[in-house]
């Protein structure tokens, strides 16, 4: 088993609050394999006490119970509450100010899709985004901006590539005329999306000025969970490992 800790990748002190953004790897946790080990999601066929177990642990690492989403690749979001899940959602913001809590955190479950973190650099306020291809097409990010209505940083973190996430020439264009960013290759030459690239774009033109990248691959680098990956190998049965936006007050 390795080691459970959460690497915190940005983190922004303001006036009222620290704000900070974490991936976690798949590493750490007490599920088995095809799931091991730190897998947090129940709806991918995990012996659910393992889940709980792996949930308990992040518990203990944030100090504090996160709020979930029930994700579906859908573009709702929902201002969170501690410790809750919330349903037929796609993002969540978490505000201090608004659950009258010191600390707070939630998370977003991925294994290929996009975990993006936002940052106010002016609010107690932090958000969790869930953008796949679906999410990209929908624009889930600006919507997230939008309603976060505050000066931020955006944490893009580990997804499958624009060499990797390989689809029809169909999808293909679709993404294109959203963001011709998006349009891109396989290294094996075949038609491809990526959506990071695309997700960039919608950020910019949202106004999002501080954007962080963490460019690994899940697809390419095991120390993620991949549901490519896992499809390429087997059955596409694999765990969901997180992004987290975590605020507390100084
Ligand atoms: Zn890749």
């Amino acid at each position: 088993m390795g080691r459970t800790s959460i690497d915190w990748c940005v983190e922004r002190v303001g006036s009222s609050a620290r704000l900070k953004a974490a991936f976690t790897s798949r590493y750490g946790g007490v599920s088995s394999s095809p799931y091991d080990s730190w897998n947090s999601a129940f709806h991918v066929g995990d012996n659910p006490s393992d889940v709980q177990a792996n949930r308990n642990l992040l518990d203990v690492e944030l100090g504090t119970s996160p709020a979930w989403m029930n994700q579906i690749h859908g573009s709702n979001v929902a201002w969170a509450s501690p410790g809750q899940t919330f349903d037929d959602t796609d993002g969540l913001i978490i505000d201090l100010d608004r659950i009258g809590e010191d600390k707070a955190a939630a998370c977003v479950m991925v294994a290929d899709c996009i975990p993006l973190v936002l940052l106010s650099t002016d609010k107690p306020r932090a958000a969790v985004v869930h953008v796949g291809r679906a999410g990209f097409m929908l624009n889930i990010a600006a919507q997230a901006v939008a309603e976060l209505d505050s000066e931020l940083i955006a944490v893009v973190g580990p997804s499958i590539c624009g060499s990797c996430y390989e689809v029809s020439e169909e999808l293909r264009a679709q993404a294109a005329e959203i963001a011709e960013e998006a349009a891109s290759v396989t290294s094996w030459g075949t038609p491809a999306i990526d959506i990071r690239a695309g997700l960039v774009r919608q950020l910019q033109d949202a106004g999002v000025e501080q954007i962080q990248r963490v460019d690994r691959c899940t697809y390419e680098d095991e120390n993620y969970f991949s549901y490519r990956r896992a499809c390429g190998q087997g059955d596409g049965r694999t765990g969901r490992f997180l992004g987290i936006a975590l605020v507390e007050r100084v």
